[in-house]
């Protein structure tokens, strides 16, 4: 006979059969119920031991966080709260868990917060949290995959170390092999990076875009999904150091071809975890409630989880220029009222979170994308329009969250982009790869970036990014 997960027993009309199973103790209560979990669902599956006949030392073994194997008879559930149990008729311990050792641990059956979760991350995943959670985070993973490939991408997979610098998204994390406490040093005294690993200074990658477009520009539609690295010294609760970043990128479309495909594969993905994951949601949704109970009303959930995620699917996406959305919030009562923390007075104007989800919660009450950015507030590499002044690029907001993506119609034109990068010092050498894109047959092309951790916070409703990731890396902290 072979092991069944927890998840296909559940599943089974087929009562009576004889079934093995192996897991994760939960509880053991009365001598009698174990709630076992081996992580293919949220639910465990009740198996009932006949104690009388029950030989007394396995019994004493049979503790909460010990690993079991169970052989017994898959019946009609007697107890209220599931369908079917299993009539335990052998039951081998894999692996001990001391009750003792255990009650120091997040394994013990109560309410923890999720800071002490965090210190035990090691553990955490076999709380009904995290194990929905991270199950979310894999499935949307799946799905951004899936996406991509029946619509006739090809995954790229864009450099790790990077000797280009000149990307602008962020502080780096510098990759050496020098010794730091002795490194080589040139005759001016700073370091001697040629004697380096690489025989220059490299970098961890802050994103895979310029690479990716020049995957584009040969392969039609690519999308890079790994990695990035941002040395960024801000503790707050949506940076991480290390987080993963998906950029598709399409030769021979324009923004709004760009924005079709943002708003096309937001939703498909956010459908497919409506689909394929209701208990996980279900679960979140409900610790969601809980949480925001013991918050002010303002700092709650806009809306339950799972009606946020159908209403990103439900609604079409309310395209706004950014000219447009300066006159709305500029004429809006929080900013008369001076209730946003960032008043805006002018065009020109960089817009903070509170004002995204202001746009999205209270004056659209759709997710809205906004587009032709002043140039000023954006990167290098966007398509200048004609007024000169603003470039195509567009994000995407989101409620709750505010930015979700962010993406432009990339510059095709050499000249321009030559001007562009010599206005904000950025030096051709360092980027001659992709210039050379503009001399040989160069074309429109377009793409975003998505976060892919502020995507599962989205999808999860979790509200600390630290949460979303198994082994977060954020400034004085890399454990585990
Ligand atoms: P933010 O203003 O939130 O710092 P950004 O403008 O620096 O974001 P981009 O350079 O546009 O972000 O990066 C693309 C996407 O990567 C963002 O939309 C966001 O989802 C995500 N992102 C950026 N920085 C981080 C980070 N430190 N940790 C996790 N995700 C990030
Ligand atoms: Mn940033």
């Amino acid at each position: 006979m072979t092991t069944s997960t927890v998840a296909y027993l559940l599943t089974q009309e087929l009562k009576h059969s004889e079934i093995e199973v192996k897991g994760w103790v939960r509880t053991f209560r009365a001598n009698r119920f174990i709630a076992l979990n081996d992580g293919s669902c949220l639910e465990n599956i009740q198996c009932v031991v006949d104690f009388e006949s029950m030989n007394e030392v396995v019994l004493k073994r049979i503790t909460t966080g010990a690993a079991v194997h169970i052989k017994g008879g898959l019946v009609d559930s007697q107890g209220k709260g599931q369908s079917v149990e299993v009539q335990v008729s052998s039951i081998e311990i894999l692996g001990d868990a001391d009750p003792e050792e255990v009650s120091k641990t997040i394994l013990q059956p109560k309410r923890h917060s999720l800071e002490f979760l965090r210190e035990q991350a090691h553990l955490r995943t076999r709380t009904n949290t995290f194990s929905a959670v991270m199950r979310l985070r894999s499935s949307l993973s799946f799905a951004i995959h899936s996406y991509f490939n029946k619509n006739g991408f090809y995954y790229m997979h864009a450099p790790i170390v990077t000797g280009s610098d000149a990307e602008g998204a962020g502080e780096m994390f510098r990759v050496t092999t020098l010794d730091a406490k002795n490194p080589p040093l040139d005759e001016n005294g700073a370091v001697d990076y040629s004697k380096d690993f690489f025989g220059k200074e490299t970098n961890l990658t802050v994103s895979g875009q310029l690479e990716a477009e020049t995957y584009a520009m040969a392969l039609g539609k690519v999308y890079t999904f790994g990695p990035t690295f941002r040395a960024e010294n801000s503790n707050t609760s949506r940076h991480l150091a290390e987080f993963w970043m998906i950029e598709p990128e399409v030769a021979f479309m324009d923004l709004v071809g760009n924005m079709d495909l943002a708003e096309d594969f937001m939703k498909y993905i956010i459908s497919y975890v409506l689909e394929h994951n209701k208990e996980d949601l279900a679960f979140l949704e409900q610790r969601l409630e809980q949480e925001d109970k013991s918050k002010p009303q303002n700092e709650r959930a806009p809306m339950p989880l799972t009606e946020k995620l159908r209403f990103i699917v439900e609604n079409n996406f309310k395209r706004v220029s950014y000219t447009e959305a300066i006159e709305i919030l500029r004429s809006s009562k929080p900013n008369k009222k001076k209730k946003f923390k960032y008043i805006i007075d002018k065009w020109g104007a960089d817009l903070q979170s509170e004002h995204e989800r202001f746009l999205v919660e209270q004056h659209f009450k759709c997710p809205v994308i906004l587009f032709d950015y002043p140039a000023k507030i954006k990167a290098f590499y966007m398509r200048l329009n004609e007024d000169g002044k603003t470039v195509r690029a567009m994000d995407i907001l989101f409620p709750g969250i505010g930015e979700i993506v962010g993406g432009s119609q990339r510059e095709e034109r050499l000249d321009v982009l030559r001007e562009k990068m010599a206005e904000l010092d950025i030096p051709e050498e360092d980027l001659w790869w992709y210039l050379d894109l503009r001399k040989y047959g160069t074309a429109v092309h377009s793409g975003f970036g998505l976060g892919f951790e502020r995507l599962v916070m989205f999808a999860t409703g979790m509200g600390n990014i630290r949460d979303v990731i198994p082994y977060p890396r954020t400034p004085l902290n890399a454990d585990f």
